[in-house]
């Protein structure tokens, strides 16, 4: 068993959430819909194997494991490396019943094992591929198709996943809420105390498009609104989460 208080990995991550620090005996063995403190510090370090269809997409097409974004490696062809994905692209959507492994780490280096001049093996060290569909989903660094081969070729080669991280958090920012219900075990169908801010952090993310009539609200952000699809207001999972304008809204209800 990892000591997590003295776990680097995980106090990382803990910093990188903006978690606090709370003491052995309160941590819990699960969040809210989440994942218990154990896979999180699995996800940062080895990851965790699963199966695509486990995965949900976010409005802005990255990938969660239940509350927490990571990124994807399918099995590699024969004696390819994996390719990190970081999107629903259409080769992780093709994939969906396939395993898959996922983590939060941000080293994309292996060391693999090579024959030297002399014909001996030697340890040399590699960087998994990121995937340039992913990369053109989330227009990195200006990435898009109509780009000159080797200019996507670079940004594909300097792609870090720390960078990425800052941009796309692990996590929403839901640490107090969690924190609070895991104290209190309030269990009343009330917002969180954090819900304005989850609910902008969603419609930015979505780019205040209705995912229903794909309109932009970008002009009129009073009318777009974010629901709980399964009626629990403190249920901030991604996947529960609907972005939907005011027409739309009275029109599906
Ligand atoms: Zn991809
Ligand atoms: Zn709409």
């Amino acid at each position: 068993m990892i000591d997590f208080l003295q776990d680097e990995a995980w106090n990382s991550l803990r910093r990188q959430m903006n978690a606090p620090l709370v003491a052995a005996d309160a941590v819990p063995a699960t969040v809210v819909g989440g994942l218990s403190l154990a896979e999180l510090a699995q996800l940062a370090t080895d990851g965790i194997d699963t199966t695509v269809d486990q995965l949900k997409i976010a409005p802005d097409q990255t990938l969660f494991l239940h509350d927490t974004r990571v990124v994807v490696e399918l099995a590699p062809h024969a004696d390819g490396l994996p390719t990190i994905h970081l999107t629903a692209c259409a080769t992780v959507q093709a994939a969906l019943q396939q395993n898959c492994h996922v983590s939060t780490r941000t080293a994309r280096h292996v060391e693999v094992s090579v024959v030297n001049p002399d014909g001996e093996w030697d340890v040399a060290t590699q960087q998994k591929p990121v995937c340039v569909d992913c990369l053109r989903t989330l227009n990195w660094q200006g990435m898009q198709s109509d780009l000159p081969d080797a200019l996507q070729q670079h940004i594909a080669e300097q792609f870090d996943l720390s960078d990425f991280y800052q941009i796309y958090p692990v996590t929403l920012p839901l640490t107090t809420y969690q924190q609070l219900w895991i104290t209190t075990g309030e269990r009343l169908n009330t917002y969180t105390p954090d819900w304005p801010e989850v609910a902008e952090y969603v419609k930015t993310y979505s780019r205040w498009i209705c995912t229903t009539c794909q309109r932009s609200f970008a002009h009129h952000r009073d009318q777009l609104l974010v629901d709980h699809l399964n009626g629990l207001k403190y249920d901030n999972t991604i996947g529960n989460l609907r972005v939907c304008c005011v027409s739309c809204r009275a029109a599906l209800s």
